[in-house]
């Protein structure tokens, strides 16, 4: 069966585009016929995505290098995106994260300011800019991504600034769906569960066996899988959903 073609002429920028997850909505959007600016705080890495995707029908990818949690970096990322593009993102998917795993008894603030800068204030700059681009062009259609996690939902243990910074990601989407729903902008969230990644691979094996019965597809997910839900959810196909939260965790913890 022919991949579907629903992102022709819609202009994306997926941060934390150069690894993982990101890398594979990059792919996948593209494959379906987007414009993709590739984000992410290593540059070579963006490169390398860059280098991935396909454009057989007429786009134009970039690649930029630079850190979403820093308010500066992302206008400047906007306004040269426009500049390029004569046009805002139509959607966003923010995908850069981090972890800095410790237990609650030993965590250093520091840690915890790091991992909330990156995955909750990075992904409320990137919203804020790129929905304060759609709505000041008069472009009457958004879909913003955000990426959270399952275990911001049911906690993990060594993960206290994780979980803290996904569990933000879920409200912030929920309230920016309330408040740009009026304008054409569509926010949803979605949450993976484990998925086989440089962000994974250093799980001990004795850690993944005691998860993976809990998993009811019995196997951590393919960033690719995850990749399929966020080009539903930027297409046409979703028009009638915003502000939810979509597991995409192969059944893990539901019962
Ligand atoms: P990944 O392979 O580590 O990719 C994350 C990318 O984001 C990396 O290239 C990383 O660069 C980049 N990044 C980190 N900080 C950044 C910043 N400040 N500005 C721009 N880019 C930055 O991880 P992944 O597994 O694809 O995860 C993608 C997203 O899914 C993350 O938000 C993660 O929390 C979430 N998630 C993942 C899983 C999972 O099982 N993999 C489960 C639930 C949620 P560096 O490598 O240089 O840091």
């Amino acid at each position: 069966m022919a991949a579907p073609c629903r992102l022709i002429s819609r202009l994306a920028v997926v941060s934390g585009g150069g690894s993982g997850i990101g890398r594979a909505v990059c792919q996948r959007f593209a494959s379906e016929g987007a414009s993709v600016v590739v984000v992410d705080c290593n540059e070579e890495a963006a490169n390398k995505t860059l280098e991935l995707l396909p454009h057989d029908r007429g786009q134009k990818h970039v690649s930029l290098g630079m850190d979403v949690s820093l308010r500066k970096n992302v206008e400047q990322l906007i306004n040269s995106v426009q500049t390029q593009y004569f046009q805002p993102p139509s959607i966003c998917v923010s995908a850069a994260g981090i972890t800095q795993d410790e237990f609650l008894l030993k965590m250093e603030e520091e840690d915890f300011d790091k991992v909330i800068q990156v995955n909750l204030k990075g992904t409320f700059l990137l919203t804020q800019a790129v929905s304060k681009a759609i709505v000041s062009a008069g472009i009457s259609k958004g879909s913003l991504i955000t990426v959270g996690s399952i275990v911001g939902k049911v906690g993990n243990i060594g993960q206290f600034n994780y979980t803290a910074s996904k569990a933000g990601v879920q409200g912030l989407t929920r309230t920016a769906a309330k408040e740009l729903s009026r304008y054409g902008i569509r926010c949803n969230c979605i949450l993976p569960g484990f998925i086989a990644s440089p962000m994974t691979e250093n799980i001990p094996e004795k850690v993944m066996s005691k998860i993976t019965p809990f998993i009811l597809m019995g196997r951590m997910g393919k960033p690719a899988e995850v990749a399929d839900v966020c080009a539903f959810l930027a297409s046409d196909d979703s028009l009638y959903i915003t502000g939810v939260s979509i597991e995409v965790a192969g059944g893990l913890f539901i019962g």
